[in-house]
């Protein structure tokens, strides 16, 4: 049997490990707890005795492909960019969720919408932590979720903290594996696609306490970043701003660099190659096509959020919040606007697609 030995092999030392931290929360689930992240969110054999050898990290792990049609079939997925029932072009109908968020606030309006109803306990999400670093989080009340909306830059802390080094990932799903503590038996999931297919993998087995997520918002990715002293330094001269200006960060078409002044500085991501995760790279999923509704700025106006629904699920649970925590941009303003979202969405897909396969053939022909 296959383990976590195994995954530093044949996953980890070629660069591979999208540090979705599937195996940890498995690991840590079962109460094996043989692993941990490092500070970089990199599992690694934390306490190797207590492994017994079970072999689930490495079928959970996306990179071994163990599990891809149980997944597939969970979900019902269908190529080329995985199941689509829906897209909307939309925002949250809350003022103060659009303040704070990084789009249209439809993850933060939907949560909120669930929240209320009594359909989830909390939803695991990301905070904000530092200057500009996020870590999980598991939200249990309204202030909790309502914190967790937007991408924001926060330069109170002060430019000492510019010698660490930031991650726009974080890895929530290792907080899957502390929910039986929590005591919650409904939760939402919001992550990048390679967060959602991990969840999806361990829903696949069957395994306490992933039958708790009960929903899972996937966000639309290009990929995640890490800053260094040096990047930080290059990034403002490509994009000709200082980070002491920054209020907040966006992807969508480009790198967007919002500024106090109310200017936008956009960098094309392909000029960011070099801050970029590694295992980013090799990454085929753009849209979350795990989800159960994806999200993303891109194809949208601003201040509006792509919304693609793919399973029934995520399809009710949209259109029960139409009108009330959600409104649709108004299709006499723009009729095709959703339909041009949604193809965009799958030309940005597709370029993630081939940039992954070309990507992981140079690298099998230079190793
Ligand atoms: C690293 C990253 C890259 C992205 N790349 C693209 C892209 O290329 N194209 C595109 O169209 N959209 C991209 N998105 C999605 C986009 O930025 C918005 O999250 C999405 O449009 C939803 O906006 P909203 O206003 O509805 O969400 P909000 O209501 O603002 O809620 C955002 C939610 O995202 C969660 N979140 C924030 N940061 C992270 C993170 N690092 N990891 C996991 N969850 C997080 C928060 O907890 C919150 O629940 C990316 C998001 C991230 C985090
Ligand atoms: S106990 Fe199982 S899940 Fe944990 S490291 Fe060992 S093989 Fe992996
Ligand atoms: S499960 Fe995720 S974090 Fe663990 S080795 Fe595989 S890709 Fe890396
Ligand atoms: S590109 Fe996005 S989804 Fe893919 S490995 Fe990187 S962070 Fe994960």
């Amino acid at each position: 049997m296959k383990n976590f030995s195994d995954l530093i092999e044949e996953v980890q030392n070629p660069g591979l490990c999208q540090r979705c931290g599937g195996c940890v929360a498995f690991c840590t689930a079962l109460n094996y707890g043989g692993l941990s992240l490092d500070e970089e969110g990199k599992p690694y054999f934390k306490y190797p005795e207590k492994c017994i050898e079970c072999g689930l990290c490495y079928s959970i792990c996306p990179e071994t492909h163990e599990l891809d049609d149980d997944v597939k079939k969970l979900v019902g997925w269908e190529p080329p960019m995985g199941r689509v029932l829906d897209t909307f072009v939309a925002r949250s109908t809350s003022p103060a969720i659009l303040q704070r968020a990084t789009d249209g606030g439809v993850v933060t309006a939907l949560l909120l919408h669930l929240f209320d109803k009594g359909h989830i306990d909390g939803a695991i999400v990301t905070k904000e932590s530092g200057l500009f670093q996020r870590k999980p989080w598991v939200a249990s009340s309204r202030e909790e979720i309502m914190a967790a909306a937007g991408f924001h830059f926060d330069s109170s802390h002060g430019l000492a903290l510019f010698s660490e080094l930031y991650s726009t990932y974080s890895p929530t799903v290792v907080k899957v594996g502390y929910m039986g503590a929590k005591r919650m038996d409904r939760v939402a999931f919001v992550g990048s696609p390679c967060q959602v297919s991990a969840i999806r993998r361990i829903q696949a087995l069957g395994m306490e306490p992933s039958n708790a997520i009960t929903f899972v918002f996937g966000l639309f990715c290009t990929g995640n970043f890490i800053f260094g002293d040096e990047e930080r330094r290059r990034l403002e001269k490509i994009g000709g701003f200082q980070w002491a200006d920054v209020v907040k960060i966006n992807v969508k078409e480009e790198f967007m660099v919002h500024l106090r002044t109310n200017e936008v500085r956009r960098i094309p991501t392909e000029q960011l190659a070099f801050m970029k995760r590694h295992a980013c790279h090799f990454c085929s999923d753009y849209s979350a096509e795990y989800a159960d509704f994806s999200f993303g700025g891109l194809g949208s106006p601003e201040g509006w959020t792509t919304v693609i629904t793919r399973t029934p699920l995520g399809r009710a649970v949209m259109t029960d919040a139409i009108g009330s925590a959600v409104e649709v941009y108004s299709h006499k303003l723009d009729p095709t606007l959703a339909t041009d979202a949604f193809a965009k969405t799958r030309e940005w897909s597709d370029r993630k697609k081939q940039a992954a396969e070309t990507n992981r053939l140079a690298r099998k022909t230079t190793a």
